[in-house]
């Protein structure tokens, strides 16, 4: 770029910085630099491509005034973008290369004004460490990567990271530990964790009311983005294109992205082929079900931690018998404590046998979709009229999610007979509340306890 058209363009800048305000100023303008600027051309860099056409929507208008204002000029304005994502060195042990291009552009400056200190951008769940992560044959590669990650997040091969796995393997934990180190470690500053489905909601909130620059700030600054649950990500065209952009904004800022999904990439369904590509541009690894062992141990784990004194028998016994996931054996010995608890029983092999083995009813006689709407309209102090009904306040709302999640995880009703008794709605509705509810128990531990607390009120 020489320096004549470079020197005209400041010159615009600084009109247009008298013309609008200082914070869209600062988002949208700053960042732009002229590659050409003559009276026939204005080639206008900018970090990418959303940038490109956000400014094209808004503010070309106000672009071509100016310029014309200043310099009597009518150029032809285009703007550059650079999607080239820059080269980076594998660790020795990464199995193949990823497809990185060896286009020798370089990266183009990426839209970060002044990162803010913030730790982390939203609580993650104090539970979900790698110090309590138990690994073995089924996760390692993925608990290997994580670590790696976490200690050189954005300098690795490793970007993205995308972690792929059944329910309850996992993927939530992981995620959430490898933020928790970095911030330990001091590897990054801003970690973001956020669903998939969150992330969406934030957007679209964003553009409904005019504050998408909060948006940007939020993911765009991101040191750490992790994307959990990204099978959930709802597949309209604009919103994949504002995750390209994210992506390309934190790629190219050598930023680190983590993404979890049940399937790998290349079976996500109805995401577009530049989107699943990005995907595979770094490490894709596999958590798989855990072995025998692997499940006795994190049963001795998680009982700790429960401060619980397991025999190695007892362990076993259950590890034998629940081999589906990681939550349902946790889920198991969460009702095997608080069975014995309740009746007073020590905890023995006869006990467990008499708990795992007997029909849910026999164990929990008392736990009916009504019974738990009672409990929660108690302890939310909430009529329950509202709290089947239509009302849509916030308070409300969140008891009547919580309720439905509760029925679904405690009473194993089919989601069609939950609609109906809250109010005759539609399955869905259930699927979308129980969804609401598991990722803010994974993100905000107050929530988490409340949740228990409630179902204690049940059980009891
Ligand atoms: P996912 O997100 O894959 O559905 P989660 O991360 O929510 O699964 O895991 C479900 C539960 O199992 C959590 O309580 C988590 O702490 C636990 N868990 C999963 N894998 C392990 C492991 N390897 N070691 C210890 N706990 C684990
Ligand atoms: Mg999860």
């Amino acid at each position: 770029m020489d320096e004549r058209s470079s020197g005209s363009w400041s010159q615009c800048l600084h009109a247009i910085q008298q013309k609008i305000q200082g914070q869209s100023f600062e988002t949208w303008f700053a960042p732009i630099t002229a590659r050409q600027f003559t009276s026939e051309q204005a080639v206008l860099e900018v970090p990418d491509s959303f940038f490109a056409d956000w400014l094209e929507e808004n503010y070309i208008g106000l672009i071509k005034a100016t310029i014309y204002e200043v310099f009597a000029w009518h150029p032809r304005i285009t703007f550059a973008v650079d999607e080239t994502p820059p080269v980076k060195h594998a660790p020795s042990f990464i199995p193949e290369a990823p497809p990185h291009s060896t286009s020798s552009t370089p990266p183009l400056r990426v839209f970060s004004p002044e990162s803010q200190p913030v730790q982390p951008v939203f609580p993650l769940n104090p539970r979900y460490r790698f110090d309590n992560f138990v690994v073995g044959e089924s996760n390692e590669v993925s608990f290997s990567a994580a670590m790696v990650t976490a200690e050189s997040p954005g300098q690795t091969a490793f970007n993205p990271l995308v972690l792929y796995g059944g329910v309850g393997l996992g993927k939530t934990h992981i995620l959430q530990a490898i933020g928790a180190y970095c911030i330990e470690i001091g590897t990054a500053q801003r970690v973001v964790y956020v669903t998939a489905e969150k992330f969406l909601t934030d957007y679209l909130d964003g553009i409904n009311r005019g504050t998408t620059s909060n948006f940007y700030q939020t993911y765009r600054q991101a040191d750490v983005l992790l994307v959990d649950d990204i099978q959930f990500y709802v597949k309209t065209e604009g919103c994949q294109r504002e995750f390209i952009h994210t992506f390309n904004a934190l790629y190219q800022a050598d930023k680190q992205i983590i993404i979890s999904s049940d399937r790998p990439p290349s079976h996500l369904k109805g995401f577009e082929d530049r989107l699943i590509s990005r995907f595979q541009w770094g490490l894709v690894t596999n958590i798989e079900a855990p072995d025998l062992s692997t499940r006795i141990e994190i049963l001795m784990q998680k009982a700790e931690e429960m401060g619980i004194s397991l025999v190695q028998e007892i362990a076993s016994f259950l590890a034998e018998r629940i081999n589906t996931n990681i939550r349902e054996l946790e889920g198991a010995l969460k009702r095997l404590v608080a069975f014995t608890k309740l009746q007073g029983y020590p905890l023995t092999i006869e006990t467990v046998r008499k708990t795992l083995l007997s029909p849910p009813q026999k164990t929990k006689p008392t736990v009916s979709i009504e019974s738990i709407q009672k409990a929660a309209a108690n302890f939310f102090e909430i009529p329950l009229e509202k709290l089947v009904g239509a009302t849509r306040k916030q308070d409300v709302t969140t008891a009547r999610h919580v309720s439905m999640y509760l029925s679904k995880s405690l009473t194993g009703a089919p989601l069609k007979t939950i609609g109906l008794q809250f109010g005759n709605r539609d399955h869905s509705t259930v699927i979308h509340a129980c969804r609401r509810v598991e990722s803010k128990i994974s993100t905000d531990s107050t929530f988490e306890h409340l949740v228990s607390q409630l179902q204690d009120h049940i059980v009891g």
